[in-house]
């Protein structure tokens, strides 16, 4: 199948599993320009990267009405080179990054969306924030003061298992959370959550059908990294 067929399944799953709310997020690191600009001829329009320079190196090539998702760890000190252009960072798990973004978002004059990063598996290699740091973060003053991020929703990663059990609990475990912050913090001004970014090429399918609105699909896509 070449890209433009993959694209097609993935979007007749997003429709049939989740009625059509999920979007599909292009996983398109270490692949090269042309393989992105072949996607985009296929009717793709959002991509997701890890890399900042990779990200700002693909941006500056590519048509400009690409959303570009910024979906790894973000160092602080990188954020200035992504912020006039992304369009959504998908692992906010720091209030200081947070605020590094404000303040990034405020010197573009934009407003940058984000995705707080819930550590949701059963791993230790995974980044993310425990869901009694994520409540804490909100409540914090700090949090409150940011004017130029809206934060949008959640995002995580499924333990790496065969057990489909464990994988279907954990996105379960991050939209009852997703739930429960979306009505309990109604009074932030800076709170705008519609998004749960969760499901990769393996698990995907169960995460629509626990609620995912963003799925990041790579290797199905684009085929397997080396
Ligand atoms: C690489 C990556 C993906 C995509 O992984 P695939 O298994 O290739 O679909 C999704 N999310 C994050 C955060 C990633 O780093």
């Amino acid at each position: 199948m070449n890209i433009e067929e993959k694209y097609n399944k993935i979007n007749t799953e997003i429709q049939l599993l989740s009625e059509n709310k999920a979007r599909l997020v292009a996983v398109s690191k270490t692949k090269p320009p042309e393989i992105l600009q072949e996607a985009y001829e296929a009717g793709i329009r959002v991509f997701g990267e890890n890399k900042v320079q990779e990200m700002v190196e693909k941006f500056e090539v590519l048509p400009k009405d690409i959303e570009w998702h910024f979906i790894g760890h973000l160092q602080r000190n990188k954020v200035k080179y992504i912020a006039p252009f992304v369009s959504l960072i998908h692992a906010v798990d720091s209030l200081k990054l947070l605020q590094e973004i404000d303040k990034q978002a405020l010197r573009n004059n934009r407003t940058i969306d984000c995705l707080l990063q819930i550590y949701i598996a059963q791993e230790h290699t995974k980044f993310g924030l425990a869901e009694i740091e994520v409540l804490e973060l909100l409540q914090s003053e700090s949090c409150q003061n940011l004017k130029n991020i809206r934060l949008r929703g959640l995002m995580g990663m499924a333990t790496n298992t065969d057990n489909l059990v464990q994988i279907r609990q954990e996105f379960r475990a991050l939209k009852n959370l997703f739930e429960k912050i979306k009505t309990k913090f109604t009074y932030l001004d800076n709170l705008y959550f519609s998004e749960i970014s969760m499901g990769m090429s393996g698990d995907y399918q169960i995460a629509l059908e626990e609620g995912s609105t963003l799925v990041r699909v790579g290797s199905k896509l684009f085929g397997s990294r080396i």
